[in-house]
């Protein structure tokens, strides 16, 4: 058995919060392999050291004094030392720093070193190995991120470690610099080192104990998903649930491994695993919700539309050239809606009206703003009956209504449309009905 073990930010956050993760990496023998990010948040309106170092980079960039901020993150840093008693050079490594700050060695290099020296720390305390993430995550030439050398690195150096820290979020491109993946990425070479180490799971451990079925800002105490697919996970953090980096599913998924989000305040929790598949049944139909706001609709009318070869084609193609993408396109008869992002419409909603009235010579276009998505997904809606007439109950007792329908044909979800002020209102009367109830009967 052989878990690679990602702890975030706010697992590192302070001595206290180490000395938590370094118990949980020795109760189990299998944890061998562990990724940390940079500290995180001690309290809601402390700063991630990430930010900090991103801020100090452009006061070097702009030939401000960086000592002063340089301090404060140090300091950050010299907590954990003091509280563990940890053995580490922080002057020797600060000089180094505020050395390659100078030299303008590159924001992705700055915003590294917060993962970088956090790795250091945790290696100290766990008395693991050290492996520098810039010597076995590797980008190319273009600064797009390169699997399968990675993977074969990776393999190749882990194979012959026992136990070893290696840092989140960064690795190295070709020439040697330093190279990020995009915010939250720890999470990404969590993934990796668990695909090219072959781990039996790989533990992602964080501040809540698993995906909850809705946003919690939205619905008191949500319930907590024991298991759900990468599908399902996808589909609902498309639609605005976080939990994992986007694009932390895909090493892992190329090799089968589950997923397991822990809590490192609540470590007795079993949190949620996240599966390519399971024989085990959903405990409710529905496994999340999970909506945006923000969306349009472009609404186009034109008598006999359906008999027109081409009509929709013509029509999408003056959003590809506007470089608009469509979330959902809903038709009837004679009309054809484009649901798009509003933000992403509203410069060029005039050049997307003319070049519909060239390309199709409609009858009427008018457009509909202000509208929210809402996503129910789950694997237990294929062998449900009934799924959708006990949302549309629930909406209309909830007294709301419904703008646009769309299932995806795997049926594994189903879309509404409402409008943005109805959005909270919907999700509360879907919890409810999907949720509440079942779990009472
Ligand atoms: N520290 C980086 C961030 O704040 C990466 C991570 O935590 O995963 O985005």
């Amino acid at each position: 058995m052989l878990k690679v073990v990602k702890f975030g930010g706010s697992s590192l956050a302070s001595a206290k919060q180490m000395s938590k993760v370094g118990a949980i990496v020795k109760a189990e023998e299998e944890r061998r392999f562990v990724v940390p990010s940079a500290p995180g948040r001690r309290f809601s309106d402390d700063s991630k050291v990430t930010d900090m170092l991103y801020r100090c980079y452009d006061q070097a960039s702009a030939g401000k004094d960086i000592a002063p901020l340089l301090s404060e993150i140090r300091a950050r840093y010299q907590e954990i030392v003091d509280g563990l008693s940890l053995n580490v050079d922080l002057d020797t490594e600060f000089s180094v720093i505020s050395d390659y700050f100078m030299r303008q060695a590159g924001r992705d290099y700055a915003a590294s070193r917060g993962e970088y020296l956090n790795g250091k720390l945790l290696a100290a305390y766990l008395g693991f190995k050290f492996i520098d993430a810039a010597d076995i995550i590797l980008f190319d030439s273009h600064g797009n991120f390169d699997a399968e050398r990675t993977n074969d690195v990776c393999h190749a150096r882990l194979q012959t470690t026992d136990k070893a820290v290696i840092p989140g979020f960064y690795g190295s491109m070709p020439d040697g610099s330093i190279k990020t993946f995009s915010r939250g990425g720890s999470d990404i070479t969590g993934s990796i080192i668990a695909r090219a180490v072959r781990a039996n799971v790989y533990e992602n451990w964080t501040d809540v104990s698993g995906c909850l079925v809705a946003d919690p800002h939205l619905v008191k105490d949500p319930e907590t998903i024991n298991t759900i697919t990468y599908q399902e996970l996808r589909e609902l953090s498309y639609m605005g649930a976080s939990v994992l980096h986007e694009d932390a599913i895909f090493p892992v998924r190329a090799e089968g491994i589950p997923i397991n989000i822990r809590n490192t305040n609540k470590p007795e929790d079993p949190g949620t695993m996240i599966v390519e598949s399971t024989v085990r049944s959903p405990l409710h139909v529905i496994t999340g919700i999970a909506g945006r706001k923000g969306f349009c609709s472009i609404n186009i009318d034109k008598a006999m539309m359906n008999s027109e070869v081409g009509f929709g084609r013509r029509v999408l193609q003056v959003f590809e050239e506007n470089r608009i993408s469509f979330e959902h396109t809903p038709s009837g008869i004679d009309t054809f809606s484009v649901l798009v992002h509003q933000e992403e419409f509203a410069d060029k909603e005039q050049d997307v009206i003319s070049g519909l009235h060239r390309a199709v010579s409609p009858d009427r276009i008018y457009l509909e703003s202000d509208l929210a998505l809402i996503a129910i997904v789950g694997r237990g809606m294929k062998n449900a009956q009934g799924t959708a007439g006990r949302l549309f109950t629930a909406l209309a007792r909830g007294g709301v209504n419904i703008k646009m329908i769309d299932q995806g044909s795997s049926e594994l979800n189903i879309i509404i449309g409402v409008r943005d002020d109805d959005f909270e209102r919907s999700i509360r009367a879907i919890y409810e009905e999907f949720i509440t109830r079942e779990s009472k009967n």
